[in-house]
């Protein structure tokens, strides 16, 4: 009586609900890099990097701890095709006859799954995966019946719920919410600690030798990997943020500077998601921090990245199915501009966050909603397009997150399924939040001509050509006012500018 438990590349948890399910006697667990993962999207080299070391630093984690691990690596000869080919070739090598897995995260890998049993030709039982704070079914028990599917109605709901920052029924502080404190701009003076970069050892050095020869054509640079790899790596990426950077990330959590890629954000996207650390435990960190004296905004704005976006994306985007990722309900149908490959846009923001996409395979939040989204967004960029760029170019990248926050958050595309309206904004913003402005070409106080800064036109330009379903918009009326006091031959300029700038980027 062999069980076969195949661990995917996201599934790096100790705990994990089909390890916790079976005897280690009997069993065996089957680890495979296959093409099939590995190429459904031409990957940056660092994402590459990160879950085949992570996978491979997991599997000896795993035979150190007793269990049977077949690990099937890229690199070896004969590796399978697909996850499906690997568990058939795992059942018939083992002669197992039961298989016990975790539901993968995303509808490709799910509708995969639901074929295993067909392929095997063994019972194949699909455990949920109990790594979330929310079940699918329990984020439908809160979905149901309502008019709207808000992401801070959901967060007050889960603080509720789990009485995390919450006093005799009551949330910490007498505010579900500090968002307002947190948009400061970086203070002359500030110091940015430097976070822990893990040197590659020689299983990741292995890794990146078989990516930069197998994946040579990919995205990005391998020079600066420096990702954890393994859960002890984790706990001390999350401990630096915890100790060096918590207490600021409330203030400056949508400042964009220059030479600063990281800021005060916490870098544990990447381990949350591969499963080598738990929400939970990232949150009750902070949470100890604010009773070790920890400013309530920085908890309070951390706890709500994870117990809040972090569940209510999954659960979107679960509950709105593999259609997704198609929706364009504002009907965006230009091509991906060549800058998203080149970062030679001459517009400093964006090359900024494309330099430190390309090298680090990381940009922090804002970077990635109100640069390198709300640009695509102005330019009309086709939503399909612009997901399938950020699936590709990010450590953290998996379609259960990155969907919901391209398709829906960052393109408006949901038709206003997770945002009351579009995240649109011209120069203005980006130059209160940051200092990218000074070095660049582009001026952005101007509103018109070839030194303009272009996210200023292209916004009113995007406004007027979406006015006759956004100008409805309670939130925007006033924003439609400034666009209509506007004289008739101004309006005119703006699209001109919009149009010539457009057509220089393809
Ligand atoms: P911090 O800013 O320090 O936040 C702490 C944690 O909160 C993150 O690690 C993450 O787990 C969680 N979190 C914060 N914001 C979100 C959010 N909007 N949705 C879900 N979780 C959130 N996140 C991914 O993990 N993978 C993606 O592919 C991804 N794509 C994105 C695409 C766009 C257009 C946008 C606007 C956001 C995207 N995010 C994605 C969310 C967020 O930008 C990243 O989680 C964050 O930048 C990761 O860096 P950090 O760990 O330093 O995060
Ligand atoms: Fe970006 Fe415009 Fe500022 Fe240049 S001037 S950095 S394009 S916002």
């Amino acid at each position: 009586m062999t069980v076969i438990v195949p661990v995917l590349g996201d599934q790096l948890s100790p705990g994990l609900a089909s390890l916790a399910a079976v005897d280690r006697a009997g069993t065996v667990v089957l680890m495979a890099e296959v093409m099939e993962e590995a190429s459904y999207v031409p990957h940056h080299k660092q994402k590459l990097v990160l879950v085949f070391s992570a996978m491979r630093h997991f599997a000896a984690a795993l035979r150190d701890a007793g269990w049977t691990v077949d690990y099937r690596a890229l690199d070896a000869t004969a590796p399978a095709a697909s996850l499906t080919a690997a568990l058939a070739a795992a059942v018939a090598r083992h002669e197992a006859d039961r298989v016990v897995a975790v539901l993968g995260g995303e509808h490709r890998l799910i509708e995969a799954q639901g074929a295993w049993a067909a392929a095997t030709g063994v019972p194949v039982e699909l455990l949920d995966d109990d790594r979330y704070l929310v079940s699918p079914a329990l984020f439908e028990s809160w979905a149901e019946g309502r008019k709207r599917l808000r992401m801070e109605d959901f967060y007050r709901w889960q603080r509720a719920e789990t009485g995390i920052l919450m006093a005799d029924g009551v949330p910490v502080g007498g505010q579900w919410n500090f968002d307002k404190e947190n948009r400061k701009p970086l203070a002359k003076g500030v110091r940015v600690p430097e976070p822990p970069r893990f040197e590659p050892d020689a299983v990741t050095r292995d890794v990146i030798a078989m990516v930069e020869t197998r994946f040579a054509g990919n995205f990005g640079t391998l020079g600066r990997f420096g990702w954890p790899v393994t859960r002890a790596e984790a706990l001390v990426a999350l401990d630096a943020f915890i100790a060096d950077r918590l207490g600021s990330f409330g203030d400056y959590q949508d400042a964009l500077v220059e030479g600063e890629p990281t800021l005060f954000h916490a870098l544990v996207s990447t381990s949350v998601n591969l499963g080598l650390l738990s929400p939970r435990e990232c949150i009750d960190a902070a949470v100890a921090a604010l009773e070790a004296g920890a400013p309530l905004n920085a908890v309070e704005g951390f706890v709500r990245q994870i117990l809040g976006w972090r569940e209510y994306v999954r659960g979107i985007y679960l509950r709105e199915g593999p259609g997704y990722v198609g929706r364009n309900a504002l009907g965006a149908s230009r091509p991906l501009p060549e800058i998203y490959w080149t970062g030679a846009s001459g517009m400093r923001c964006f090359d900024a966050a494309f330099e430190q996409t390309r090298d680090l395979a990381y940009a922090h939040h804002i970077q990635r909603l109100m640069v390198l989204g709300n640009f695509a967004l102005l330019a009309g960029v086709d939503p399909h397009a612009l997901h399938e760029w950020f699936l590709i170019v990010y450590a953290d990248a998996y379609e259960w997150v990155e969907a919901p926050n391209v398709i829906g958050m960052s393109q408006f595309a949901d038709g206003g399924l997770l945002g009351s309206k579009p995240y649109a904004a011209g120069g203005a913003y980006i130059n209160r939040m940051g200092n990218h402005c000074a070095p660049c070409r582009y001026k952005v106080k101007e509103r018109a001509g070839p030194d303009a800064c272009p996210f200023n036109y292209l916004y009113w330009d995007f406004l007027a050509r979406h006015a006759a379903l956004l100008s409805k918009n309670q939130r925007l009326w006033t924003v439609y006012d400034g666009w209509n006091r506007f004289t008739p031959a101004r309006q005119a300029e703006i699209r001109v500018d919009a149009a010539r700038f457009l057509a220089t980027i393809g």
